[in-house]
């Protein structure tokens, strides 16, 4: 025979609804945090009724109710990191769930009926207005689980009728007795109580589908990044490969190993090689972008020099600098700027800088890098005279294939990933970029790191 646990667990199969999941978490949820307000209440009732009533029994109610709150609390703090995964831990939550509610639900109930039992002139208004205090309170917080709620409220249900038929059954009054008047409102109100209870499960209803939509959609969209970013990954390495061999045969007709190339051939060799090298560069810092979105990239930390960092950035791009006849100078850091990092991605990330300085630059201009320590931070600036960057267009000047001159007024060329890449790769490093700039008078980007400090 099946274990109680499993049975409920197997029951239809509301275990693999994710409503269902959800209705239990949110249940423990607000059962523990209510648990405080909820014994506040009850010893507030069991205060007021210890001028009536005899101590002794409303020593025993309430402590029998605070224990079941207490049982119904570490219920709660024990699952409330619950996955949803395993049915059978639902279905034992659901079991105690079950018990605590008809336990608590008698007892208040018994409670309410006790006073109402010892009343015996003007009527049952505080064990009425006592039952309905508690229906209301289930209806607002136990609306996530229909059967647990229609559990309680059938409880205080049967606890109502009891009060409304007491009188009657004990008088036998005529029908215009005022105790037929508080039966017939006792009716009314039990009739309220129902339709509030429905409103309240209702409300809770649509709310779990919205969030349910709001999940599949949230799925829907993770899938597509995924089948966006595979394709990119895909698509990028397929160019890549034979656009390597392009390039390889092109440098090798350039060279000459060939056979002489005749002059009007070479221009045009030429263009192809350039263009090769700028589809090369957009192939690779896509590559670059789509592993570190996936997070794919594993970064090398090693105790580095900065200055030797940007001796070794500057040194690369020499040739590019002489080409456009600027002139780039360093300053470097006379204390100990050592810091953690990964050297070729940090190379990457000043060859970045430094080819927007250069590119940007107007000609025989001037580039000057400075090394610096500013207490416990490395900073590394890269300053030019060039362009200049209008203000407020941060978000286009670190943003994804974003520029921020439109293409058809650039003279440079470019793809709009580097400084995102750049980025990306300074955060890794809990490093910051930033840049100031002036149009038309130039601009000085600059990242900065933690100094190491042994
Ligand atoms: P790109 O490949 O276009 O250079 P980046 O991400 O490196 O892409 O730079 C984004 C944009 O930021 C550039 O297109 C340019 O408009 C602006 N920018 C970056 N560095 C400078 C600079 N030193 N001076 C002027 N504008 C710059």
């Amino acid at each position: 025979m099946k274990d109680f646990n499993t049975v409920w667990a197997t029951r239809g199969d509301w275990f693999n609804s994710d409503g269902q999941e959800q209705s239990i978490k949110d249940y423990l949820r607000l059962a523990d945090q209510l648990v405080w307000k909820r014994q506040l209440s009850y010893c507030v009732a069991a205060i007021l009724a210890l001028f009536y009533i005899d101590p002794i029994v409303i020593l025993a109610f309430y402590s029998a109710v605070a224990l079941i709150e207490l049982l119904d609390m570490a219920l709660a703090r024990k699952h409330l990191g619950w996955d949803g995964e395993d049915p059978v831990v639902g279905g034992k939550i659901l079991k105690r769930i079950t018990i605590n509610t008809g336990l608590s639900a008698i007892t208040i109930s018994a409670f309410i009926v006790g006073t109402a039992v010892q009343q015996t002139s003007s009527g049952h208004l505080t064990p009425s207005f006592l039952l309905l205090c508690a229906s209301i309170f289930a209806a607002m917080y136990n609306s996530q689980m229909i059967g647990i709620l229609l559990l309680r409220l059938s409880i205080y249900g049967l606890a109502f009728l009891f009060i409304a038929f007491l009188d009657v059954f004990r008088y036998f009054p005529p029908l215009n007795s005022p105790i037929w008047l508080e039966f017939f409102t006792i009716i009314f109100v039990l009739y309220f109580i129902c339709d509030i209870s429905a409103k309240f499960y209702l409300s809770y209803q649509e709310r779990l589908e919205q969030i349910q939509l709001i999940k599949q959609e949230n799925e829907r969209a993770k899938a597509a990044l995924e089948v966006k970013s595979q394709f990119l990954a895909t698509v990028s390495h397929e160019l890549r490969t034979p656009l390597t061999s392009i390039m390889g045969s092109l440098d090798l007709v350039n060279s000459g190993v060939l056979g002489e190339v005749p002059e009007k051939l070479k221009h045009v060799i030429g263009i192809a090689a350039k263009n090769g090298h700028r589809l090369a560069n957009l192939i690779d810092d896509l590559l670059d972008l789509q592993k570190i979105e996936a997070g794919e990239i594993v970064f090398h930390f090693k105790p580095l020099n900065a200055n030797e960092l940007v001796d070794e950035a500057v040194e690369s791009t020499t040739g590019y600098a002489g080409k456009l006849g600027i002139q780039v100078t360093t300053i470097h850091c006379e204390e100990d700027c050592r810091f953690l990092g990964d050297r070729s991605r940090l190379i990457q990330v000043m060859n970045n800088l430094l080819s927007n300085a250069l590119k940007f630059s107007h000609e025989r201009g001037t580039v000057r890098v400075r090394v610096e320590a500013l207490g416990t931070r490395i900073r590394i600036s890269v300053h030019d005279e060039g362009v200049g960057i209008p203000k407020d267009a941060k978000d286009r000047v670190f943003g994804k294939f974003s520029q921020v001159d439109s293409s058809d007024v650039r003279k440079v060329g470019g793809t709009g990933l580097g400084l995102n890449i750049s980025k990306q790769i300074v955060e890794r490093h809990n490093g910051t970029i930033d840049y100031v700039s002036e149009l038309g008078v130039g601009s000085t980007f600059s990242i900065e790191f933690d100094r190491m400090t042994d």
